[in-house]
């Protein structure tokens, strides 16, 4: 209890308590061995083009395979990650393995698609971050068209250097997205001179879509905010009919969410492919492709 502990209680509330805590502890050893013992895995999540119905890139969202809690989402290990600067390797690792998968759809006959990787801030501020990046591109002979970087508004924090980093990501041929669009600080000077082609907007904006508030004002005012600067944007956590129709009234064709599909294991992905693609081209109202 914190009154036990006398002069020390306000340790109690500091972030750092929290590195202490039994759990914690545990919890990091495990993390440690995680990639080690290949518990580490990526799902994959369409986004969807509703103009066509087709799969305009893949995010890949990680999963930690627990031996004892099962498979664990990254709500529940990420935070810890970054506490423990755990997240840097685990993050080089997802770049690699998603590079990896490309290459290995490709060789298994399934058409190439884009996979968008998320990436932290700590990532970001390591100075060997974009040699780790073109590494892998090269590791796994792919073209970086293919990769798309997801960035948050957190990392604009230092100008000069995210603008320099974000510089080499694009000279090198890849995509950059600004992830969670909404929820942080960012200037519409920062998205220009940062060169995003992508806007992921928030699926907190996505909730007001429907129901009560059916409110879409924000939402309209993104979409011609992302136009105006001559970005895509993407829609994040649509869930529903009326959602996507209200997205496609207003004007936004890219499409993430469960309403179209959850993450999925790339073994589902590869065996199911033919039903996923027909299912997806179904629910945004295109006739599907005879096989
Ligand atoms: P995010 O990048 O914004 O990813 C979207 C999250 O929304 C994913 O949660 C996805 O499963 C969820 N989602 C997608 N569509 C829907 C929907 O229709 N409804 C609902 N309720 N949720 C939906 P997930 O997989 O739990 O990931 C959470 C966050 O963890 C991600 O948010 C991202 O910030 C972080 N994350 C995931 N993988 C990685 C990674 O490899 N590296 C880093 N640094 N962060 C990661
Ligand atoms: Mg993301
Ligand atoms: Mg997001
Ligand atoms: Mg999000």
């Amino acid at each position: 209890k914190a009154k036990s502990l006398g002069k020390n209680d306000y340790r109690m509330f500091s972030p750092e308590m929290h590195l202490h805590s039994r759990e914690d502890l545990l919890m990091e050893s495990d993390l440690r061995n995680a990639m080690d013992r290949e518990e580490l895995i990526l799902y994959y999540q369409p986004i969807v083009d509703v103009t066509d119905g087709s799969i305009a890139c893949f995010e890949a969202l990680i999963r930690w395979k627990h031996p004892e809690s099962g498979l664990l989402s990254p709500g529940r290990f990420i935070p810890l990650a970054e506490r423990t600067g755990l997240i840097v390797p685990i993050g080089e690792w997802v770049i690699r393995e998603a590079c990896r998968q490309h290459q290995e759809w490709k060789r298994q006959g399934l058409p190439p698609t884009q996979i968008c990787v998320n990436i932290s801030a700590q990532q970001f501020l390591k100075k060997n971050f974009v040699q780790t990046i073109a590494g892998a591109l090269e590791a796994y002979d792919i073209n970086p068209k293919y990769l798309d970087i997801e960035i948050t508004e957190s990392m604009a924090m230092d100008f000069t250097y995210a603008e320099n980093v974000l510089r080499e990501l694009r000279s090198l041929g890849l995509h950059l997205s600004m992830d969670d669009f909404g929820t942080g600080y960012s200037s519409l000077y920062y998205l220009k001179r940062f060169n995003i082609q992508t806007l992921k907007i928030d699926k907190t904006f996505i909730d007001d879509l429907a129901g009560e508030s059916n409110d879409s004002v924000l939402i309209s005012t993104m979409l011609a905010m992302a136009d105006t600067l001559g970005m895509k944007a993407v829609a994040e956590g649509v869930e529903s009919k009326e959602q996507l129709d209200r997205l496609l009234e207003a004007g936004s064709p890219l499409i993430q969410g469960f309403y179209f599909s959850p993450p999925l294991s790339p073994g589902t992905i590869q065996r199911t492919y033919t039903e996923l693609t027909d299912t997806i081209k179904r629910k945004a109202g295109k006739g599907v492709d005879l096989h």
